[in-house]
């Protein structure tokens, strides 16, 4: 058993770290506190890491200041109780859209949509590759076909659409592949602010900090007062 057990996190480890030649991104979500539920490079991590596309995608959902995702116990039916629902999305990286589909009402969990299984969805054309963000709420959408973002563009709000069992933002790299077409071509492992996500990364934005001392704090949920030590970085993940 025990020997089972060393295999298994010898076998998790090797997911933890990051593949060669990964893309930098910048954070998508820009305030709050959110975990990693799947991502890295080995199946019992990341869900998606089957081959495909979405190899290393990741799928990520928020946090309250007690750790939980939702204010129920175990989620419930309700969607505005989970933490992420409604999060502003931003682009994370500078690139043309290319597609955009907001059609889908959002579902109720643990309702699935498994024809449309990016429900409403924003690709990304960046540097001959695509980003794909998908799940958003419907009518969140604030950007069409075509429009020029970068890493300030609000591209939408955190839904329930498609094939999610509760609210949640999957994102994921992918090159090669038939234009403008999701799930296609070859899966290419990104960083974000150079960290490689896998299941369990915290995406912490509450320590968002002014970068000279005295200068006042920056960011949501950073708290009164003034920044003692400064912090060189924006976006903490660990
Ligand atoms: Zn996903």
């Amino acid at each position: 058993m025990i020997f089972f057990l060393s295999v298994m996190s010898f076998l998790a480890l090797r997911g933890y770290r990051a593949p060669k030649n990964t893309v930098e991104l910048s954070p998508p979500l820009k305030h709050g506190k959110y975990i990693v539920i799947n991502g890295g490079s080995r199946p019992m991590i990341n869900a998606h890491f089957n081959g495909s596309a979405q190899s290393y995608a990741i799928d990520i959902v928020g946090l309250n200041s007690f750790g939980m995702r939702a204010s129920s116990i175990g989620g419930g039916e309700n969607l505005s109780d989970y933490v992420i629902y409604g999060k502003p999305v931003y682009s994370p990286c500078v690139g043309k859209v290319l597609v955009v589909v907001d059609e889908f009402d959002d579902l109720t969990p643990p309702q699935k949509d498994i024809e449309n299984i990016a429900g409403n969805h924003i690709l990304i054309g960046f540097d001959e590759k695509e980003v794909l963000l998908a799940h958003f709420k419907k009518g969140s959408i604030k950007v069409k076909a075509g429009d020029f973002v970068d890493t300030n563009t609000m591209l939408g709000e955190v839904g329930n659409t498609g094939n999610t069992s509760e609210p949640h933002l999957h994102m994921h790299m992918e090159q090669g592949g038939k234009p403008d077409t999701i799930l296609n071509g070859k899966p290419i492992p990104f960083t974000i602010n150079g960290n490689f996500l896998i299941r369990g990364s915290i995406l912490d934005h509450y320590r968002f900090c002014a970068l000279r001392e005295g200068s006042p704090l920056l960011g949501l949920g950073a708290g009164e007062g003034k920044c003692t030590k400064p912090i060189m970085v924006e976006y903490i993940i660990n």
